[in-house]
């Protein structure tokens, strides 16, 4: 088995095939290894209590660091004109609507699961070609060597190498949406609550409870005022940012620089093809108002390491039907959350007459039934 791409998904897939006993090559462009910092990490995800059980059952949750993860115990989102809906862990019966926690801590605690398992990894490499025969997918690098697999995993991101060397065409809608991210130390203790806006502008602002009385924030705003919030310096981004959410937490210091990603939907036919099985952001792209895209990566990732520890009496984990198996246990859930974030980023986003009053009452209803609440909820928390 060749994964192409060592992001989070790739590393998560590594380290659950290694475990099954099958042959793993891991290869990326960067170095694969452990990152001994302690300053905050830009990059934050909120991890499901799903995804953070499959962590588990590979060792890499319990390897965390205990004072760098922060549940999500409430969540509080409110409309462009003032409509409020909220979640509560408790109502679900879960300690935790999510838990956020740096990229680099994940990472960290997911390279040496992939060592113990016995992958070999091979990076930094730079993609080459790929060519296939009847029985195998033959990665060649860039530096000379190549590695032949009977399948090859493309988690290489949402512009993926490996999905367009396979002859897929395929682009990203942008949402004209850049997501502003950076991490805040606040006035008041946030209380484990995270919040969200809708904003008139089509913008929706998130700050997310890290441990202590820290925030981390993703602004996906349109493009102008993106490229307006990054020309900031920390102290007026922090101002601004603070405004925006109506200093619910007082006043807000800058803690890391902020950093920009543009924000695209994709979505593909298909997720397998001969040989070649797409996970993670190769196989579909999410707005990140629902903070799903890494767990969809996780999804695809359990799913895949499930179907092919469980294939006897198949012995070829390359094997159409195994393929199949996993693109049909995606489907469903990948086109429930794409369907969800990309219908709320739309109907948000729309300045038709009536459109405002409709989706705020919208929200203001669907936060009068909470059976409906939980039914919502419940996807992502698995
Ligand atoms: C602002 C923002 C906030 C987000 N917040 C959340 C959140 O809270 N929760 C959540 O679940 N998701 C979140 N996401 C989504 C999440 O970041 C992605 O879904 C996730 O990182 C995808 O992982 P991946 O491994 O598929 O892709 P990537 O992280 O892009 O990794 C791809 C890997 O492939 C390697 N690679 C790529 N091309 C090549 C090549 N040609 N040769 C060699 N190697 C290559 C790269 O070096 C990299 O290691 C957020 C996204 C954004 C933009």
């Amino acid at each position: 088995m060749l994964i192409a791409g060592a992001g989070l998904p790739g590393l998560a897939l590594a380290a659950a095939l290694g475990r099954s006993g099958l042959s793993v090559t891991l290869a990326d462009r960067h170095p694969v290894g452990v990152v001994d910092e302690r300053a905050w990490d830009t990059r934050i995800y909120a991890i499901s209590p799903g995804n953070a059980a499959f962590l588990g059952t590979l060792g890499a949750w319990q390897a965390l660091p205990e004072d760098r993860i922060a549940p999500v115990e409430t969540m509080r989102v409110e409309g462009d004109r003032g409509a409020v809906l909220r979640f509560d862990a408790y109502d679900l019966g879960e300690s935790a609507l999510a838990w956020i926690v740096e990229e680099r801590a994940l990472r960290n605690a997911l390279v040496p699961r992939v060592l113990e398992a016995g992958v070999r990894i091979v990076a930094p490499a730079a993609f080459g070609s790929l060519a296939w025969s009847p029985d195998a997918g033959t990665l060649a690098l860039a530096d000379g060597r190549s590695v032949r697999a009977r399948l090859v995993v493309g988690a290489d991101g949402v512009r993926s190498w490996v999905r367009a060397a396979a002859g897929w065409v395929a682009e990203p809608r942008p949402y004209r949406q850049t997501a502003v991210v950076a991490n805040f130390a606040c006035e008041r203790p946030h209380g484990g609550c995270a919040r969200q806006w809708f904003r008139p502008d089509g913008g929706i602002l998130a700050w997310l409870p890290m441990p202590g009385d820290t925030i981390s924030i993703v602004w996906s705003a349109p493009e102008a005022l993106a490229g307006e919030l990054m020309a900031l310096d920390m102290g007026a981004l922090a101002e601004r940012v603070a405004d925006a959410g109506r200093r619910a937490l007082g006043a807000l210091t800058c803690v890391t620089p902020a950093a920009a990603f543009p924000l695209g939907y994709l979505r593909l036919p298909a997720v397998v093809a001969h040989r070649l099985a797409l996970v993670g952001d190769a196989a579909h792209g999410v707005h990140p108002l629902a903070g799903q895209g890494v767990n969809l990566g996780f999804g695809d990732a359990q799913t895949l390491a499930s179907v092919l520890a469980g294939r006897a009496p198949v012995a070829d984990a390359g094997a159409p039907i195994l393929l199949e198996r996993y693109a049909r246990r995606r489907a469903a859930p990948v086109l429930a959350m794409q369907a969800v974030t990309d219908g709320l980023a739309s109907l948000f986003g729309s300045r038709a007459p009536g459109v405002a009053r409709l989706r705020n009452l919208g929200l203001a209803a669907v936060s009068k039934l909470p059976a409906l609440r939980l039914a919502l909820a419940r996807p992502a928390l698995h």
